[in-house]
């Protein structure tokens, strides 16, 4: 059987790679090679950016009223082709079809936000801040900018970035992962569809070897990139010795807190969506409840033990099908490898989700473990699989504690029904995102989205108008009219309080 080969888009046209490697893209459903790819060489991403290069002069001059207009027509065509985008990430990421849709949903609310750019784009004016003299300030595009982007989103992660970046006026590079390229390709076609000029998105696949042209790169302006914390630490310090903008979001260990007047069957059906959903594939999952209290936490876990083992496992296509494979073998042998260290360290496996690996596919079941401490690889690292550890604490300043000492601070979140103690904890956590009864606290498209501590590296959130803000450089000008103009020649700086 022939296996179909994908293509990148340059200038609006398909065009092959050339770095010599064929990326395999699998069903990790079955196991099986569904598409393959040959990835982008350093000469095809530079290629790329200059193509983007000379799409900027014109796309620049273009109004952001035109270019919200595409924005709109992209719109239209993404809810007409959300189930066709939704089969393709499912097929590729093994996420279950609803949860493809729902991230597809997630990605056009960032499209709904740039219909509105030219309000975004919107200046502030003072008048008189001297006699005869008024200050307004421009928001101008930065340039070429690159968006570098994992698997586990492969449709709301890339909207995150291009449509922002080039409804402010910039050209874009976006190199897809490797693993799940097709929805991404799918949604360039379809801007282009919607009628973006060709060369304002080029989308390309491969890796280190294109990320390190863009890292190199002196046309590209700004990166964004989002991935795991080693890869993104590169990418931060690489791209900023080279005097570009670079905001990297990063990996994670998101811990909920569960207080001894927490509604029990609430926190449950909570943890079970927030730990095991997209098979615990998310940066904002959550992989560690710390309970307060012995009893709250032994009937926690009695309550969670029968959900977490009877979740239901299997293909995207699969009726009722609550949770699908993991990405990869290599992944599933890492969570494998977690599993065996987490039992060897002493803490209880409650829920063993190894029963569930299959012949074909990248499966494991739900893993529960309770005692878990905090010198445990388990505890320590991002597992990115359907392991949760459960950490037993006796008060809440313990917990706050705990969350605030560990080296990640993506999200975090407090089931508790009491106010000061929500209050508390809002203010007082390092972590970027937060949920007050709300496992996971994605911020909608109007807010910004991005973590602290190794999480995020270059302190620019992602969307909203933290994302305008990145992708456009700022221009304050100082005007005056003949009319306002004082005789004679002034030596030192003109003030409101001189006139
Ligand atoms: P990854 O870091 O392996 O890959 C991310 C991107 O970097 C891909 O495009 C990949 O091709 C590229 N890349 C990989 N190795 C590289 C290297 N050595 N040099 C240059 N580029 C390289 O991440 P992943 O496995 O695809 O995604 C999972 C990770 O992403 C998790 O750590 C997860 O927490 C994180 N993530 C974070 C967020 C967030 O917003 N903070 C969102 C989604 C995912």
């Amino acid at each position: 059987m022939s296996i179909n080969r994908l293509q990148h888009i340059i200038g609006g046209n398909k065009v092959s790679g050339s770095c010599g490697r064929i990326f395999d893209v699998y069903n990790p459903a079955k196991g099986e090679i569904i598409r393959q790819i040959e990835g982008v060489s350093a000469k095809d991403t530079e290629n790329a950016i200059q193509v983007a290069s000379n799409a900027l002069q014109n796309w620049s001059q273009v109004t952001p009223s035109k270019r919200a207009q595409i924005m709109f027509t992209y719109r239209e065509l993404i809810i007409k082709h959300s189930d066709e985008l939704a089969e393709l990430i499912s097929q590729e990421h093994g996420k279950t079809f609803d949860d493809a849709k729902g991230e597809v949903g997630r990605g056009l609310e960032v499209v709904e936000y740039c219909t509105a750019i030219n309000n975004h784009l919107k200046s502030d004016f003072s008048a008189d801040v001297s006699t005869g003299i008024d200050s307004h300030n421009l928001r101008q595009p930065i340039g070429v900018c690159a968006g570098i982007v994992p698997f586990n989103f492969p449709a709301m992660v890339p909207m995150w970035m291009y449509p922002v970046a080039i409804s402010c006026g910039n050209t874009f590079v976006l190199k897809l992962s490797e693993k799940v390229p097709s929805c991404g390709l799918r949604l360039t076609e379809l801007i282009h569809e919607a009628g973006l000029p060709a060369g304002v998105l080029n989308t390309i696949v491969g890796d280190k070897e294109a990320v390190d042209e863009i890292l190199t790169n002196p046309q590209v302006r700004a990166i964004s990139f989002v991935g795991s914390t080693p890869v993104g630490e590169y990418i931060y310090q690489e791209g900023s010795r080279n005097n570009k903008r670079v905001q990297a979001l990063c990996g994670a260990k998101n811990h909920m807190i569960v207080m001894p007047d927490a509604d029990l069957e609430q926190s449950t059906d909570a943890i079970i969506g927030a730990a095991y959903g997209s098979a615990g594939e998310r940066c904002m999952a959550i992989s560690v409840v710390i309970v307060v209290g012995d009893e709250t936490a032994d009937k926690l876990i009695e309550s969670l033990k029968p959900k977490v083992a009877s979740l239901k496992i299997g293909a995207y296509d699969e009726p009722g099908v609550e949770m699908g494979p993991v990405i990869s073998k290599q992944s599933q042998e890492k969570i494998l490898s977690y599993i065996e260290s987490g039992i060897n360290e002493g803490a209880e496996l409650k829920v063993d989700g190894r029963s569930e690996i299959k012949k074909d596919g990248f499966y494991i079941g739900g893993c529960l473990f309770d005692k878990v401490t905090p010198n445990m690889p388990i505890y320590t690292d991002e597992i990115f699989g359907p392991v949760l550890s459960i950490v037993r604490v006796s008060t809440y300043d313990e917990a706050l504690t705990l969350v605030n000492d560990h080296e990640y601070g993506n999200g975090t979140a407090i089931f508790t029904r009491d106010g000061d103690t929500a209050r508390h904890f809002t203010s007082h956590v390092k972590v970027g995102m937060v949920g007050v009864n709300i496992p996971i606290p994605v911020p909608v498209a109007m807010h910004s989205f991005g973590g602290w501590k190794r999480s995020l590296f270059g302190g620019s959130s992602i969307h909203g108008m933290e994302g305008v803000r990145f992708y456009t450089q700022l221009k304050t000008i100082t005007s005056r009219w003949p009319s306002g103009i004082r005789k004679g020649a002034q030596f030192h700086f003109e003030s409101g309080k001189d006139a």
